[in-house]
């Protein structure tokens, strides 16, 4: 790409960021990371058994992984990557 705007160079690099987020979040989710936590890491309220049971290494209470998951999705669907990639260009 010859940089500056580019609309199918920002497409490519939207699709390269949702595969890699989608990796990244497999990857916390399918690996076990050490011990299930009995309380959340970032707003320590209680994570229920049946959660702790179900996503072995957990850490996060649902809230806070929802609110993970959506920032992840929000960034891929507005692309920030790109245009800070561009700026740093
Ligand atoms: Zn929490």
């Amino acid at each position: 790409m010859a940089g500056g705007w580019a609309r199918d160079g920002a497409v490519g690099e939207q699709i390269e960021a949702s595969i890699s987020d989608e990796l990244a979040r497999m990857k916390q989710r399918g690996a076990p990371q050490g011990e299930s936590r009995t309380h959340c890491a970032e707003c320590e309220e209680p994570i229920p058994e049946k959660r702790r049971l179900a996503l072995p290494g957990v850490k996060l209470c649902i809230d806070c992984q929802q609110e993970r998951d959506g920032a992840f999705q929000a960034r891929a669907g507005i692309n920030r990557r790109g245009s800070k990639d561009s700026q740093l260009k």
